[in-house]
């Protein structure tokens, strides 16, 4: 049977936020983005209480290290940014809100040179020019790179002849000093809009058009640091959770039990706490060969609307057949749990669902129209 090409779905322009939240089948989704990617312990427990309070009881981590509260009624919103304003985790206004688009790696401590450059971007936002909702930035200051896979279009990295700025999509990036580091990076924002073509709203892509001024790419950075995985290390413990969804009660269990620990999120769908931490007798994965790690799986039906399957319970189900291979169930083409290629991907139909091998969930199938038993069948061949 020929298959008909699927097309890579179109990506929004537009990130849900607290202010802007986006409406699901299951209520509103409000993102928070903490500043820098961290919490302290009151933050942490009290978005606990929001979440369970106006919320579907979980708090989601973000591939850009945000946090999503889903479920939310519409006549509860305002309520919502109430409880996140009292915890400091509301921006002033939207468009501070879509502006502050920081990642920061992760391992880093409160002094260090990435804390120090982050907290200068932020004071400032008001010197970039305007900019797609999506355009980000990573700083990623301490040592060998962490977050270069990391969505963002500016970076902020350490290369083996000190720091550089580096637009995303280009090997090589621009020497800098700490003292001049946000200068350079607001100078390529600049020339970004300056030059950018209708229709692109990314760096990489950018730069595919508009080649990168020598000025701009002239010396290399590290090679990126393995990625973290659910482990103890120097700067605290690291947790999973299945799907990067977090059961507000244990996270407040475990924040009560490490009651000076900051939270801090990552990009891989998993969090920090800092310090010496009590991991025990807990749901989250403290070790790194729990086999949920191998699987991304979105929301799925019901609570989201173009979802033909309950992409969760299917992966709960399907873990005992993985062999090692990593697994994507999408609940449509669109990919959002994952938009990197996995072993396998299975993405919801109508009529069953469709396998792609070492994909994403956009791309052309090798089979259609399967069963469960089928989709069982074939783990065990591949
Ligand atoms: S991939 Fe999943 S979460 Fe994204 S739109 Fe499709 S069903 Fe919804």
């Amino acid at each position: 049977m020929s298959v008909p090409p699927i097309k890579a779905p179109e990506v929004k322009g537009w990130c849900p936020g607290a202010h802007r939240p986006m409406k699901s089948g299951d209520g509103l989704i409000v993102r928070v983005r903490p500043r820098w990617g961290q919490l302290t312990p009151a933050q942490t427990i009290g978005l606990c209480d929001i979440s369970q309070s106006f919320g579907n009881g979980t708090i989601d981590l973000t591939n850009r290290a945000n946090l999503q509260l889903r479920g939310i009624n519409d006549a509860d919103h305002h309520a919502v940014l109430g409880a996140l304003l009292d915890l400091d985790l509301l921006d002033e206004t939207p468009e501070l809100e879509t502006r502050r688009n920081i990642i920061c790696a992760p391992l880093r401590t409160q002094t260090g040179l990435t804390t120090q450059l982050a907290q200068e971007l932020t004071d400032r936002l008001d010197e970039l020019p305007d900019l797609p909702a999506k355009f980000g930035f990573a700083i990623d200051a301490d040592g060998p790179p962490q977050i270069t896979a990391a969505p963002a279009d500016v970076r902020i990295e350490s290369g083996p002849n000190g720091l550089i700025v580096r637009a995303d999509g280009s090997s090589l990036g621009q020497p800098v000093t700490p003292n001049t580091a946000i200068d350079a990076l607001l100078t390529i924002v600049r020339w970004f809009t300056e030059t950018r073509q209708d229709g692109i709203w990314r760096m990489a892509p950018h730069l595919v058009a508009v080649p990168l001024p020598h000025y701009f790419a002239r010396e290399t950075t590290f090679p990126c640091a393995p990625t973290l995985v659910p482990a103890r290390y120097p700067h605290g413990q690291v947790f999973g959770a299945p799907f990067g969804s977090l059961p507000a009660a244990d996270l407040r269990a475990l924040s009560l039990r490490n009651p000076t620990a900051t939270l801090t999120v990552t990009p891989w769908r998993m969090f920090l706490l800092n310090g010496e931490i009590d991991a025990t007798d807990t749901s989250f994965i403290t070790g790194p060969n729990d086999p949920a790690l191998l699987i991304d799986a979105c929301p799925g039906a019901p609570a989201c609307t173009p979802s033909h399957i309950e992409t969760r319970a299917l992966a709960k189900h399907l873990t005992a057949h993985l062999n090692g291979k990593s697994l994507h169930i999408s609940g449509c083409a669109k990919g959002c749990a994952q938009p990197r290629r996995a072993d396998v991907v299975l993405v919801g139909q109508p009529e069953g669902f469709d396998l792609v091998l070492n994909g994403c969930s956009w791309d052309e199938p090798v089979l259609r129209g399967l069963t469960l038993q089928s989709v069982i069948n074939e783990l065990g061949r591949i």
